[in-house]
């Protein structure tokens, strides 16, 4: 048993429930323990990291974590994160958004924090669908499927986050799934150690809100589809319409707030 679960078991003892806000079955409690074993494993001082969430169900996350802690605007997470590590590249900046969040009014954000390639862990929860505020479409909902804005099935096409985020420049770009736990811890700790701007895409249920939409009868569906529609991208072959998972680029380039210090160091070098 580690440390982490330990100390939930004994928190447990003392309280019959964990207290938190999301949905029975949703995926975000997957996500943020796959974080906190990570950032145990890594074994990164807890003063060192500094988790920056947006607005949403994912962005709750902040409140249960005893890192350095800021709940930021909607859309607006990874304009704080950029600040933070510029003042301090020391940090371990942690930015978590959901999918409107990040793709939608904080998609600007997201290209130019890749183009800049800043040091920041970027963990886009992608439950394809606005949920805290009632299930309206979003900019990862797949084409034809439900939301209270498209009951009809959204006629857009959808972005893919992987590929958005390797075509504007960022270092690190992966995907898991809640389903895949393992997976998860590993491209997470990945993610959290990689220098420059680092993105992992996390693809998580709500059945809340996206699942009774689209006739998901149950939460165990939702994982059995994640399941079967998705292959770790050394198995794609080609035709393969699964949703690849892995990793999709592995760069080693200097983030932008290594190149500052660096330009800081000369000037001063030459005064
Ligand atoms: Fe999770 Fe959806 Fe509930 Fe939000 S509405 S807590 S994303 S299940
Ligand atoms: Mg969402």
């Amino acid at each position: 048993m580690s440390d982490v679960t330990k100390l939930i078991h004994e928190y447990l003892r003392h309280n019959k429930k964990f207290p938190h806000v999301f949905c029975a079955g949703c995926g975000h409690g997957i996500v943020l323990g796959s974080l906190v074993r990570s950032v145990h494993a890594l074994q990164l001082p807890k003063d060192d990291v500094v988790l920056v969430a947006g607005i949403g169900c994912s962005g709750r996350m902040a409140v249960y974590v005893d890192f350095n802690t800021v709940h930021t605007a909607h859309g607006r997470a990874l304009t704080f994160a950029t600040g933070i590590k510029m003042a301090n590249p020391d940090l371990n900046v942690i930015c978590v958004m959901g999918d409107g969040d990040a793709l939608s009014i904080g998609g600007n954000h997201l290209i130019h924090a890749a183009r800049r390639n800043i040091g920041v862990t970027a963990l886009v929860l992608n439950n394809q669908i606005y949920g805290m505020t009632g299930g309206q479409c979003s900019p990862s909902t797949p084409m034809g499927d439900m939301s209270m804005t498209s009951p009809f099935g959204s006629l857009e096409q959808p972005f893919d986050t992987v590929e958005l985020a390797k075509a504007s420049g960022a270092n690190y770009v992966a995907r898991s799934t809640s389903f895949h736990a393992n997976q998860l811890d590993d491209l997470m700790q990945k993610a959290i150690k990689h220098s420059g701007f680092s993105v992992l895409e996390v693809l998580t249920p709500c059945p809340t809100q996206y699942g009774r939409k689209n006739k998901f009868r149950h939460v165990v569906d939702m994982y059995t589809w994640l399941k079967k529609n998705t292959v770790k991208v050394e198995k794609l072959k080609e035709g393969d319409t699964r949703i690849p998972t892995g990793i999709f680029q592995n760069l080693d380039r200097p983030g932008l707030e290594e190149r500052y210090v660096e330009l800081r160091q000369s000037l001063q070098a030459e005064e």
